[in-house]
Formats: C-alpha cells, sequence, structure tokens
C-alpha cells in the first residue's frame, strides 16, 4: 500500500526526509542568522562572560561557507556535518568552539552514510549532539549553559516524534522549545563556563550559548518548509 502523501504541489510543504539540500540550507542560514547577531550574543556574553561570543560563533560559520560552495554534488548530509564540526574546532576560540563542533560530530556520526534524515532519524541526530556536549562539557540542565536550551529541543522533538509529527513540525517544536529554553536560563546562577565566577551577579542574563542555540534550532526549522 502506498504511503505518499497528496499535497497540493504549490503549498509549503516540508519533505519526508532531510536531504544534503536542507543541511546546506541549515548551516547557511544559520551563518546569516549568527553574523545578524553577533552584537547580541557578543553583548550577552559580556554580561556574563568575555563579550566574545557573538564573535567565536560567527568567525566558525564564516569560515564554513566557502568550504560547503567547494563541496561535490553527491556530497551526504552527514559529511556536510562532519566538515562543520572539523570546521568549528579549528576555528572557534574558547569554549563554544570544541562543544559545537562536537555537536556536529556526534550529529555527522548518528546520520552515518544516509542520504536523507527521517523523522526518527532527526531526533536521533538532535540527541546525539545534546549527548555529545553533555560528554564534552560535563553540564546538566539547570547549569545556565547551552545544555538548558539543547535539551528541551531534545525533549519536544522526541515528544513531536512520538506524536506522528513529520521532520519539519519535529524542528519547529525544537526551536520553539530551545527559545523558551534560553529565555528560561535567565534566572539560574551559572555552574559550568565563566559565568559560573559571578554566582548570583548573574541572574537575571541569558546564557549565551543558549540563545545561540536556539538561533541555530530556529534556522534549521526555517530552512525545512520550502515550497516545491
Ligand atoms: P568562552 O566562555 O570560552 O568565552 P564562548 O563565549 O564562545 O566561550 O561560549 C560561552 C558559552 O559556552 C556559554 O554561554 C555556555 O552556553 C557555553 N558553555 C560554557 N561551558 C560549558 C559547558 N561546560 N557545557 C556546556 N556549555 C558550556
Ligand atoms: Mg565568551
Amino acid at each position: 500500500m502506498s504511503v505518499e502523501s497528496h499535497t497540493s504541489p504549490d503549498q509549503p510543504q516540508s519533505a519526508a526526509t532531510l536531504d544534503t539540500a536542507w543541511t546546506l540550507r541549515w548551516i547557511r542560514q544559520g551563518a546569516e542568522v549568527l553574523a545578524a547577531n553577533r552584537p547580541a550574543l557578543n553583548t550577552l556574553d559580556r554580561d556574563i562572560g568575555d563579550g566574545d561570543h557573538g564573535e567565536n560563533m560567527d568567525r566558525g560559520f564564516q569560515a564554513v561557507l566557502p568550504k560547503l560552495d567547494a563541496l561535490a554534488d553527491e556530497t551526504l548530509p552527514g559529511a556536510v556535518l562532519k566538515l562543520v564540526a572539523t570546521t568549528l574546532i579549528s576555528t572557534v576560540g574558547g569554549a563554544a568552539g570544541p562543544l559545537y563542533g562536537t555537536a556536529f560530530l556526534k550529529a555527522a556520526g548518528a546520520v552515518a552514510a544516509a542520504d536523507g534524515i527521517d523523522a526518527a532519524a532527526l531526533v536521533a541526530v538532535l540527541t546525539a549532539a545534546r549527548d555529545g556536549i553533555v560528554l564534552r562539557g560535563k553540564a546538566e540542565s539547570g547549569d545556565k549553559t547551552m545544555i538548558d536550551s539543547w535539551t528541551p529541543a531534545v525533549d519536544a522533538a522526541a515528544a513531536a516524534h512520538a506524536a506522528g509529527s513529520g521532520v519539519g513540525d519535529i524542528l519547529l517544536a525544537a526551536a520553539d522549545a530551545a527559545a523558551q529554553g534560553a529565555v528560561d536560563t535567565e534566572p539560574l546562577v551559572a555552574r559550568k563556563g565563566r559565568a559560573s565566577y559571578l554566582g548570583e551577579r548573574a541572574i537575571g542574563h541569558r546564557d549565551p550559548g543558549a540563545q545561540s542555540t536556539a538561533l541555530l534550532l530556529r534556522a534549521a526549522a526555517d530552512v525545512a518548509t520550502v515550497t516545491e
């Protein structure tokens, strides 16, 4: 029995699987959004860190762009994610480089050699990325780090998948949860990273890494819905 959907061809729709084209759109859109938010992320990091998070993220993603342009047409999604990982690790200083680098490396590992990421694989990819950050940085929920954006995103993605959502709606759920997770870091005292030196003075400030995670996951969702 066929399980193909019969939506109108001119309606915006989300593909059943995320392919290499989506992966490239995501990283390019992520680079654009991070560039636009560079001052805002620096400001968040100036409040509770050393003021360079926007600069770090922008530098890393700008370094990825020319490498994406040079990729062969048949490059698989996992290979794109791995290229992002190695570029971030080699170009982004500070805490965020190795943490995001590990996230993309583990995401690439979860995709492996598949040519598309379906709903179940998407949840596995997001989970692997989050688990990689935890493995590397040892942060727990509530420590006021990017994990406070990632974990609600992973949980929301898993719940959306369990409810039968496709990849586009799973990414929307993840992006919404990450955005809320970033806001929810504001009242927290930091227990990891530079902000942990501030004690209660970190209260009232949003964690910059949680905010950049929310921006990246929003970009992922934004480029998943395309008019075909
Ligand atoms: P640095 O702190 O070295 O200047 P960035 O400013 O680029 O690096 O990144 C800071 C962000 O890194 C924080 O906002 C936080 O989200 C994240 N971070 C720091 N330490 C950890 C950790 N151990 N686990 C997870 N995230 C962390
Ligand atoms: Mg910093």
